[in-house]
């Protein structure tokens, strides 16, 4: 039995780790450079310092027993800490978001910068197909996508899959990624402020240290209106509005980079993870139960179940 997930963030690598504890052959497919999907932790060098920022997901909070269990693996390995500054409750990974994620794709088979066009039958096996894409035919293919990016993917084999997705509609996310030349007069954390969603001195979290970083989100709304301006124009907006639900002028600032999600926070269908077991052929990601962290690893974690339970 041989499984391809295409997407290593959260949901596909529950996924694949649980596939592989039961001994399944599981290759894991990634179009991006390394480890973190949404849970991405970005680099800067500035005058020989190394800037780090977590611009995807803040941190995550956790709920169900499963998820419990696997946060006190990683809490064990060093991979994340709680952090108290947004809410009891609150864990970040360490000594950046991706950490947890990294940790996950050591463990199991995962190939980088591939990014899958399309899937396609071949007798009754999966074929995938884009650049770098393997030979090699599969029994199953799991995709482990933003909603957004399943319907290319599904269509042509799953309309219901591909219409599914088509109605779970994502958030836009832009997020300024700023440090600072001195130490802000703030709290580390900043909620719902004009046109500011969050805000968080990146630089206070657990593991980190070095330059006064920031991470500023644009609300959702305010993300939407301004989803096509040009990333200087958002940069600007978005410093002013902090100065002011800070309530002070702001130090310069020696680096500043803005980043636009247009998928960053999902829908909810409500479903937990899609599994086609005549075709072989499944869904999941958080957009099947909700925008959150802990989501995307129980849609992968159901996932793999189903399979598991259709031999
Ligand atoms: C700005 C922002 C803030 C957030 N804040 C929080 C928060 O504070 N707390 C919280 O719990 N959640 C937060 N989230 C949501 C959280 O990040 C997600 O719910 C979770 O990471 C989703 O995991 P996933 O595996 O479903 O998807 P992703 O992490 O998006 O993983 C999908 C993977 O698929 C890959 N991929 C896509 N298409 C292809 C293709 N064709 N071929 C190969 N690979 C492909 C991508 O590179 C990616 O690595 C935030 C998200 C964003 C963007």
């Amino acid at each position: 039995m041989t499984i391809a997930i295409i997407g290593a963030g959260m949901a596909g690598l529950a996924c694949a780790t649980r596939l592989a504890a039961q001994g399944r052959a599981v290759t894991v497919f990634d179009k991006g450079r390394g480890p973190g999907g949404r849970m991405a932790t970005r680099r800067a060098e500035v005058a020989g310092e190394t800037l780090h920022f977590d611009h995807g997901a803040q941190y995550f909070t956790v709920r169900d027993d499963r998820f419990a269990a696997q946060v006190r693996e990683w809490e064990a390995a060093g991979v994340v800490a709680r952090w108290p500054a947004a809410g009891e409750g609150a864990w970040v990974g360490t000594p950046g978001m991706n950490a947890p994620i990294r940790e996950m794709s050591r463990a199991q088979n995962v190939v980088f910068g591939v990014r899958i066009e399309a899937i396609s039958r071949v007798r009754e096996s999966w074929q995938l197909r884009g650049e770098g894409a393997p030979d090699m035919l599969f029994d199953t293919v799991l995709i482990a996508v933003p909603a957004e990016q399943v319907g290319a993917l599904a269509l042509p084999h799953c309309p219901p899959l591909a219409q599914l997705a088509t109605n779970s509609v994502s958030d836009p996310c832009w997020t300024l990624m700023v440090a600072f030349d001195a130490q802000l007069d703030a709290p580390d954390t900043l909620r719902h402020a004009g046109a500011i969603g969050w805000a968080a001195r990146n630089s206070a979290k657990p593991g980190r240290s070095g330059a006064e970083c920031w991470v500023i989100q644009g609300s959702p709304e305010w993300s939407r209106a301004n989803l096509e301006e040009d990333a200087a124009h958002v940069t600007r907006l978005l410093l002013e509005a902090f100065a002011n639900a800070v309530g002070a002028s702001l130090p310069p600032a020696r680096h500043t980079a803005a980043h636009r999600w247009r998928y960053a926070m999902s829908g909810g269908a409500g479903l937990g993870a899609y599994w086609d077991a005549e075709q072989r052929l499944g869904a999941c990601g958080d957009w099947l139960l909700g925008p959150r962290i802990e989501n995307a690893f129980l849609s992968g974690d159901t996932l793999a179940e189903r399979v598991l339970g259709d031999g």
